[in-house]
């Protein structure tokens, strides 16, 4: 239903504004689409194409927004991926709209394409910021392709990320300004408006106001740091009235500690154990230069949190029976949600697939509440490169879970593990028939 509203909602606006354009199009002096030659035509796809640009923008900018309806409909790693494709898109459009529209008014005035671009900037009014804003959103999509390619660090691409708010700031006023559409037609002027207004909104709501306010409430602080197996480190948060901080075992948070070394990046970590109402745990792997100084962490530190984020919980399981499957540091979510799930009374196997035995993480946490449930939990521990291990050895493929799992048609599968880990799961989850409405899976990547 929430998807459906979202989508309804998104169409809706992509209508209003195709419509009015087409409507405004029809009898437009310049650019002209039912009786206009190749001028009027360029001139009215050109502005067509600015419009959708910034619809675009908007989307994107709800996208990753951490809007919370829109992120309970289809989780954050969805939303972001889908950011990355409409991206593109978007950076087309923008680059489509000047174009067409210098060609469009060069053949008109019958002066050179540069001519006309020149004469643009020097006597349109909003034009010259509305270049250079362009400009930075070419530069930042080149920078992101460079992420996509691992040749940029994550931090510089974000900040260059948040260089774009600036650079589609400096397109608004050219679109009021210059956009005969909106100049000509000022009740699509306010419905603009209204747009751009229920976006930051939003954004400024969900991204800034929320956190705020709950560490305002909670106050969260670190109370506790403690070493786990295999370059894991636990970080303990406390606070004030948490029992009334919403959280779900499976769901993330943005953590952002208040320390010197620290305060600049805010991270994503998992729940790594039931959400009690006392405390809060994160356990999170050194892998990188953040993580890496967490065991640095100490008690008292203040911690900003945004979140609660994801959708990989117990509320989209449709079986009562459940397979889990975790791979390395992959188990934070996972260890919640067993612990839940079971707790709950659903019959959980859990496979852990590690390395070896020494980077077996809450080894002996996962062992006791397996051993609580009586039964409701049955833990498989995995090892692909432990000649000594006396239990399984191996990878989690489709031979092992088929063995493992018998009554697998039954069960719902939550996945989180290493990419290449999960990829090789989902396809052996396939080839055993488990369709993909059933498999749940958290990727460790925005
Ligand atoms: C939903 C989610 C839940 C996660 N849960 C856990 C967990 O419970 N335990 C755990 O150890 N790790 C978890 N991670 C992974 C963790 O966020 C990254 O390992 C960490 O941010 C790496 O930071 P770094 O600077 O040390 O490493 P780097 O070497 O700088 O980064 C390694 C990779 O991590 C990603 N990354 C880096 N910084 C960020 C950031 N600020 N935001 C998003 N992604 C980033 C990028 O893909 C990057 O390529 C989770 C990630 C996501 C997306």
């Amino acid at each position: 239903m929430k998807k459906a509203a979202w989508w309804v909602l998104a169409g809706a606006q992509l209508l209003i504004v195709v419509g009015c354009w087409f409507r405004f199009h029809a009898h437009h002096p310049l650019g002209n689409l039912l009786t206009g030659d190749a001028v009027g035509r360029l001139l009215a796809w050109g502005r067509l194409a600015g419009l959708l640009a910034v619809l675009a923008i908007l989307f994107q900018l709800m996208l990753i927004g951490r809007v919370r309806w829109v992120e309970r409909s289809y989780g954050m790693d969805r939303l972001t991926r889908l950011h990355h494709v409409v991206g593109f898109a978007l950076l087309l459009l923008l680059l489509l709209h000047p174009v067409l529209l210098t060609l469009g008014h060069s053949r008109q005035a019958e002066v050179g394409y540069w001519a006309q671009a020149v004469d643009f900037i020097k006597t349109w009014k909003g034009l010259l910021s509305a270049v250079a804003g362009l400009s930075l959103v070419a530069a930042a999509s080149v920078f992101s392709v460079l992420v996509l390619l691992r040749r940029v660090r994550y931090e510089r691409w974000y900040a260059t990320h948040l260089v774009l708010y600036f650079a589609f700031g400096l397109t608004f006023l050219h679109q009021v300004v210059s956009g005969s559409d909106f100049t000509d037609h000022p009740a699509f002027r306010y419905y603009w408006f209204a747009l751009y207004a229920f976006v930051l909104v939003s954004l400024l709501g969900y991204r800034f106001v929320r956190p705020l306010r709950a560490f305002a409430r909670h106050r969260f602080v670190v109370t506790r740091v403690v070493p786990e197996a295999g370059d894991v480190t636990s970080v303990y948060i406390g606070g004030k009235e948490l029992e009334a901080f919403r959280v779900e075992a499976g769901q993330f948070m943005i953590v952002r500690f208040l320390a010197k070394g620290f305060r600049w990046e805010a991270h994503p970590f998992s729940m790594s154990c039931f959400p009690d109402g006392r405390q809060l745990r994160l356990s999170v792997k050194r892998l990188g230069d953040f993580t890496r100084r967490i065991p640095e962490l100490k008690p008292g530190t203040p911690v900003l949190i945004d979140g609660p984020h994801g959708i990989f919980t117990s509320r989209v399981c449709a079986s009562g029976k459940v397979l889990l499957i975790a791979g390395g540091i992959g188990i934070t979510p996972i260890r919640s949600l067993a612990e839940e799930m079971a707790g709950a009374g659903r019959d959980v196997v859990l496979i852990y697939g590690n390395r070896n035995s020494e980077t077996l993480v809450f080894r002996s946490e996962l062992e006791e509440l397996a051993a609580r449930a009586g039964g409701r939990l049955r833990l498989v521990n995995v090892m692909s490169d432990d000649p000594a291990w006396p239990g399984e050895k191996g990878r989690v493929d489709r031979e092992r879970i088929a063995r493992l799992v018998p009554d697998l048609s039954g069960r719902d599968v939550y996945l989180c593990g290493p990419p290449l880990m999960m990829k090789g799961v989902r396809a052996a989850l396939a080839g055993l028939g488990v369709p993909a409405t059933r498999i749940h899976h958290e990727r460790f990547a925005l």
